[in-house]
């Protein structure tokens, strides 16, 4: 790891419990929390964060925390990564906002650039900056509609897109995403998706009866030349991990492009570095007519974009698209500094490594401990399914107790999934060897003491 933002003063890059968590000073702000912050946002941590780098957060008890979510896979280049605290400090003195479409500025016109760049496919492509993976999707969506003239959008079981209202109505899982949220948007079609570890068909074709299964839907039930666009995430994040299997994505993609229909890779999770590959699509060859991206991309800061064909991207008259904080100049600099990082710090190889150590090591702990039914993933981006020893049935419960055991332990892990039971690895990129097995090791003891 190269020099941290805070050189004069580190945050070691060790787990350190000084009290129970949360500690008595957390204790009193999660107390002024409760009073002062809406109720209808969850907290999967009860600590509060008062510095973090790399893979550590530290709290305001002196606890000391091993990140395996990197605030749900977004600071994939280590919280303050340096390359983004000194892009961003230049940029914040430089000037803090003008609004892109009122008076342009260089930071965002290079991070278009360095997206149609990065991003799968040799034909001339363009961008859009906005600021959440939410509004990110509703452009796609907006932009393919208007581009194809067509109105119906395909969407999957157990897909995750965000919580806008257009979003919601794309997004699968009804608690707590949509619950009396609605009335939600129409023109929304819902296709089965293949879950390799609940399949119950057969698994050697899985791939191609699965594709069979969508598109004669598609064709009996919407019409394909109704079909603006199909969106997908390449491995569905809060879905639980779902790895589709392999020829999927690519025969999806390849019927979208025989009828005329965009297809749009929503990587807002799995992109920048995530999955061993800079984009997850490339584990395939699949070359999306549109990619969304968010999370992972600007190092902490809020930054989305909508990378697409430039004939896609130009066919919306002026003023059709913007937003007054979209591309906000601070945000773009946080991006160029991630990427670098990526760059500089081999990001993408790190992931595999990272997978491989995750893999092998969750692997074990499935062997020993029946109340894994499955570890899959690919890259930086594992998971394990929990269920109930010798079925498959979900188990909630025995995860809500692993996760537990970690945190008083320090090691925070996020969970997924549309049965609540899966357990999901999204490390920072930059944690060393030592520190992720370290958090390892605490995840094993927890499945011992179940
Ligand atoms: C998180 C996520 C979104 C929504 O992004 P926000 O920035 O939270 O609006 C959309 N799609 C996927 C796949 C996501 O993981």
């Amino acid at each position: 790891m190269t020099t941290r933002a805070h050189a004069q003063n580190p945050l070691p890059q060790s787990r350190h419990i000084a009290t129970e968590i949360p500690g008595p000073l957390s204790a009193q702000v999660i107390a002024r929390r409760k009073e002062a912050v809406s109720a209808g946002l969850g907290m999967a941590f009860p600590a509060i964060i008062t510095r973090a780098e790399g893979a550590i957060m530290e709290d305001l008890d002196g606890n000391r925390i091993i990140d395996l979510g990197s605030g749900i896979g977004v600071v994939n280049v280590g919280n303050a990564n340096p390359a983004v605290v000194s892009r961003v400090t230049e940029a914040v003195q430089a000037f803090t906002h003008t609004n892109f479409t009122t008076a342009p500025y260089l930071g965002y016109i290079e991070v278009c650039e360095a997206l149609n760049e990065l991003t799968p496919g040799t034909f001339k492509k363009k961008s859009l900056l906005q600021n959440s993976g939410a509004e990110a999707v509703e452009n796609a969506i907006k932009i393919a509609r208007h581009y194809t003239k067509r109105q119906a959008i395909v969407v999957f079981e157990h897909a995750y897109h965000g919580r806008t209202n257009l979003t919601m109505a794309l997004t699968a899982k009804n608690m707590p995403y949509k619950d009396g949220f609605g009335p939600f948007a129409n023109e929304i079609y819902r296709m089965p998706m293949p879950y390799p570890y609940r399949y119950e068909g057969n698994a050697a074709t899985m791939a191609a009866d699965a594709l069979a299964d969508v598109t004669h839907k598609i064709e009996k039930e919407i019409g394909a030349d109704r079909v603006a666009a199909i969106i997908i995430e390449p491995i569905q994040g809060e879905g639980g991990f779902i790895v589709p299997p392999k020829g999927f994505l690519p025969g999806l993609s390849e019927y979208a492009t025989k009828h005329g229909i965009v297809f749009i890779a929503d990587e807002v999770q799995t992109g920048f570095a995530r999955t061993g590959n800079y984009f997850a699509v490339e584990d395939e060859n699949v070359v999306p007519d549109m990619i969304v991206t968010a999370k992972g991309i600007a190092g902490g800061l809020p930054l989305a974009a909508v990378t697409a064909r430039a004939e896609i991207m130009d066919s919306s008259h002026v003023g059709g698209l913007g937003g007054t904080y979209g591309g906000n100049p601070i945000a773009c600099a946080a991006a160029l500094g991630a990427m670098q990082a990526i760059r500089e710090e081999k990001l993408v190889d790190r992931a595999r490594e990272i997978g491989k150590i995750l893999h092998d090591s969750l692997t074990a702990m499935a062997a020993k401990y029946s109340v894994i039914g499955e570890v899959r993933g690919r890259g930086a981006m594992q998971a394990i399914e929990i269920v109930v020893a010798g079925s498959k049935d979900p188990n909630p419960a025995a995860m809500a107790t692993v996760i537990k055991y970690c945190q008083a332990r320090g090691v925070l892990i996020l969970t997924a999934g549309t049965y609540g039971n899966v357990i999901r690895f999204l490390p920072p990129l930059v944690i060393s060897d030592e520190l992720l097995k370290d958090a390892l090791g605490v995840l094993d003891e927890a499945f011992a003491s179940l």
